[in-house]
């Protein structure tokens, strides 16, 4: 049987990769040199696409990392001298803050609680905060920040740099990007690639904060920083052998999404979520752990299951469907699904049809 993995990631490939995977082989993209033209090209055509699709100012910096852990370290070594603050509700914002903390900086955090989101009027952010990080939608809890109140943020502290990870809600976020500094995401989750790849977003402001460091004698990185990667960046090139293959892919993938129209992306996102938390909020076995519909993820939904848990992922495999489990305490008694743009609506309607069936079937025990 087929399996489809609403993982939150890795996920499931997006539908075109398998037929450009198969062009890059036929291409020998795999085997040409990250010195010469053709990998230039590759480059050139994956920056020029994520600048139009994301509508990123033409004077920022696209940087080719690892991942989106990667991505968290660079942004505190190139933009913290002292403090950092982080916006901390669950386990990717905490490993952000810890990043901060390992490499010997003064974390400041404001926490929520597990599942919930901010009380952002009530937050004051000290002066002297050079970096304030957010993490936009929190893949362990299910829960989305509002972008607005992102900006507003930004808009409020000029001073401080704004990082954002976007890592599970690119493609469905859309930001004013003049309001933010770093942003950054990884390609296994809403891209629909396999992992390896990090993309950094960077403002003028944030390479002239890590000029500023590197002439004080703080260290900003050695493998990868943003005056490391500037240089290379201005030849089409990365300073190691990169993932040549990943590039390539994610051009065409965000190409194949371009052609649907991102606009069309988002909103089918949010029709399929509206369909699982419907259900969710009319079931009786199964509900939303956030309970505050303005939190709600778009794109990871978290169910509370309880003790049927492991009887609910294995039903699920036997009809092909991958489910992610809960996060750190909750592992064992939550499902997590994705809502990336290769899940279809047709799958999403079939799945909400199995969660259906499933709770007829305990139901009364
Ligand atoms: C998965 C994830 C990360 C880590 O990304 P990697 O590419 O695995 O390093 C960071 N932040 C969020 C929100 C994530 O979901």
């Amino acid at each position: 049987m087929k399996k489809i993995f609403l993982t939150p990631g890795p996920s499931q490939l997006y539908p075109t990769v398998a037929t450009h995977m198969k062009n890059a082989l036929k291409n020998a993209i795999t085997s040409i040199s990250h010195r010469g033209k053709p990998f230039e090209e590759i480059i050139n055509n994956l920056v020029l696409r994520l600048k139009t699709f994301f509508s990123i100012p033409p004077d920022y910096h696209i940087f080719i990392v690892a991942s989106g852990t990667e991505a968290m370290e660079r942004t505190i070594q190139n933009c913290v001298e002292k403090t950092s603050f982080h916006f901390v509700n669950g386990s990717f914002s905490k490993r952000f803050y810890q990043t901060s903390q390992e490499l010997g900086k003064n974390a400041l955090k404001r926490e929520a609680t597990f599942g919930e989101g901010f009380d952002f009027e009530k937050v004051i952010i000290p002066k002297k905060t050079e970096l304030i990080c957010f993490t936009h939608n929190e893949t362990s809890s299910g829960v989305m920040l509002p972008i607005e109140i992102i900006q507003k943020i930004s808009k409020h502290y000029p001073k401080s740099l704004i990082a954002v990870d976007i890592v599970s809600s690119a493609p469905y976020i859309n930001f004013d990007f003049k309001l933010l500094d770093i942003v950054f995401f990884s390609v296994q989750k809403g891209f629909g690639l396999p992992a390896g790849l990090g993309i950094m977003i960077v403002s003028p402001k944030a390479i002239k904060k890590s000029a500023l460091l590197s002439k004080k004698n703080i260290m900003i990185g050695s493998y990868h920083s943003f005056l490391s990667l500037l240089p290379f960046e201005a030849k089409s090139q990365t300073p190691e052998t990169p993932p040549v293959l990943e590039l390539y892919l994610l051009e065409k993938v965000l190409a194949d999404m371009q052609k649907i129209g991102i606009k069309n992306i988002r909103e089918e996102t949010e029709k399929k979520a509206k369909l699982i938390y419907d259900f969710l909020d009319n079931n009786q076995e199964l509900s939303a752990f956030v309970k505050n519909p303005k939190d709600r993820s778009q794109t990871i939904i978290v169910v509370q299951v309880g003790k049927n848990q492991q009887a609910l992922k294995k039903y699920l495999e036997e009809k092909g469907y991958i489910v992610g489990s809960g996060y750190g305490e909750h592992k064992a008694t939550q499902i997590r699904i994705a809502n990336f743009p290769t899940h279809s609506l047709d799958t999403m309607k079939k799945l909400v049809r199995y969660l259906e069936k499933f709770t007829q079937s305990t139901r009364g025990e």
